[in-house]
């Protein structure tokens, strides 16, 4: 599986911040769908609520087991997004209460971020720098009009922007996202693909004490993967990825990936039946070696489904208000959903199976998604770009301007798409004068 997991239980270092967290989010989440639905306005998209939760509680906030901040920007833009992605409220609830503690990935990549999974596997917390978090709110509006028009689109899904802060701590912002990969899957293979081999490779050596870790650039082609599509897969797939990234362009952002993770169905699940409910996870990321790799146990499928039962039940007792949030499902937010379900990308828990050439199909099932979308094209980056282009060719290095990242990006990815035929045929075209 991905990732390393070390359960955040009480004691562990960033115990209080998950804690709050959580407690944050399901406070903001459910005042929000309490209310009736309704269009948005632009105002929305700039909104932004400050809440001081402490252990006695007040008129707006309940009592909580810490002193903290709180802060949730555009929540009837994120409650429309989550919506439109299919997301049932009451679950996102279920799997995000802090009765159920979160696993953490620790920090994976070089930027310093840290990854929670949530219980039951379904949901990604990643803390933000303060620029992502700008950035994103900058983009909010562009996003939401891209996700709305492109049912299929490969980039994250954002479920929620907030920000935390206790006494005396720094701001820590933060988003919600989908797991790219499904709680009950065993994905054999992971590759992290910018495009670029400059840096892109993960020591082969270290593959032995760390057999599930991302793998990158390099490893792929040393591999000699391929994305084994049918045609017509492959087409819709090239012309969703081609319209996420000149958005991506469009914005100035760079620096993204296309994550990759391969299930295969020969090998199964096998070692999720072994090991019952046990599941290892590994770190992604950078230079991630060093992280410790531990058991953690996701509830199975049955179980999470008798606690949303149970939360629905108590959410019930609790709130005897005419208009519950939980039972009443706007009929927007029921055609949106359900509409995704007819998605591409929806067989297989979201992944797509791969077809050999005579045109069988395959032994993989492909998961996919454009990753880590919110650098700016900014001055870091021109200074990075400056001091590695000193000491590698420019147009292999990963920080490059936005227009020729996702050029190159999508030229990689097309060409992975290709079969060996395909590919030594635009080879051969590429070297003609
Ligand atoms: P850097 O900027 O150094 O690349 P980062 O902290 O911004 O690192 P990401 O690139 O977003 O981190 O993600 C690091 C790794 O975490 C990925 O390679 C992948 O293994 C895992 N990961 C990130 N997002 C997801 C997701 N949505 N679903 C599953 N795994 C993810
Ligand atoms: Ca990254
Ligand atoms: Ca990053």
């Amino acid at each position: 599986r991905v990732v390393v997991g070390k359960k955040v239980e009480e004691g562990h270092v960033n115990w209080v911040t998950a804690y709050n967290m959580l407690t944050g989010i399901r406070f903001t989440v459910s005042r929000t769908n309490a209310k009736m639905d309704r269009e948005l306005t632009d105002a929305d998209f700039d909104a932004k609520h400050k809440f001081s939760f402490d252990i006695t509680g007040n008129e707006l906030t309940p009592s909580a087991k810490y002193d903290f901040k709180f802060k949730d920007y555009a929540p009837w833009v994120f409650r429309h997004l989550r919506a439109i992605f299919g997301l049932d409220p009451a679950d996102y609830l279920v799997s995000l209460t802090s009765k159920y503690i979160l696993s953490e990935l620790g920090s994976p990549g070089k930027s310093g971020s840290f990854f929670y999974f949530s219980r039951d596997y379904k949901y990604i917390i990643k803390t933000i720098h303060h620029a992502e978090h700008k950035l994103l709110r900058r983009i909010l509006r562009d996003y939401y009009r891209h996700v709305v028009d492109n049912p299929n689109t490969l980039i994250s899904q954002f479920y929620g922007l907030h920000r935390v802060k206790i006494p005396y701590g720094r701001k820590i912002h933060f988003v919600v996202m989908n797991n790219l990969f499904p709680p009950h899957r065993d994905i054999h293979q992971m590759f992290d693909l910018k495009g670029s081999t400059i840096g892109r490779d993960f020591r082969e050596e270290d593959l032995a004490s760390n057999p599930r870790a991302t793998l990158k650039d390099l490893n792929w082609l040393r591999r000699d993967k391929h994305l084994e599509f049918d045609a017509r897969i492959r087409q819709i797939f090239l012309e969703q990825l081609k319209r996420d990234v000149s958005l991506l362009q469009r914005l100035q952002i760079m620096d993204y990936s296309l994550l990759v993770g391969i299930h295969d169905l020969a090998k199964g699940n096998e070692e999720n039946l072994r090991e019952a409910t046990l599941q290892v996870f590994q770190p992604g990321g950078e230079e991630d070696d060093q992280t410790p790799s531990m058991l953690i146990r996701t509830p199975s499928r049955l179980e999470s489904a008798r606690k949303a039962r149970e939360l629905r039940l108590t959410l019930k007792k609790e709130k005897p208000v005419p208009m519950g949030m939980v039972q009443r499902k706007m009929p927007s937010e029921m055609s949106s959903g359900d509409e995704r379900q007819f998605r591409i990308f929806y067989n297989y828990d979201g992944g797509i199976r791969g077809t050999h050439e005579d045109g069988q199909g395959g032994d993989s099932v492909y998961y996919l998604g454009v990753i880590d979308c919110l650098t700016h094209y900014g001055i870091i980056k021109r200074i990075e770009h400056f001091w590695k282009g000193l000491s590698a060719p420019r147009t292999q290095i990963s920080p490059i301007p936005p227009q020729a990242y996702g050029d190159r990006f999508l030229n990689f990815v097309t060409g992975i798409t290709m079969t060996q035929e395909e590919a030594d045929r635009r080879r051969a075209q590429d070297s003609r004068p």
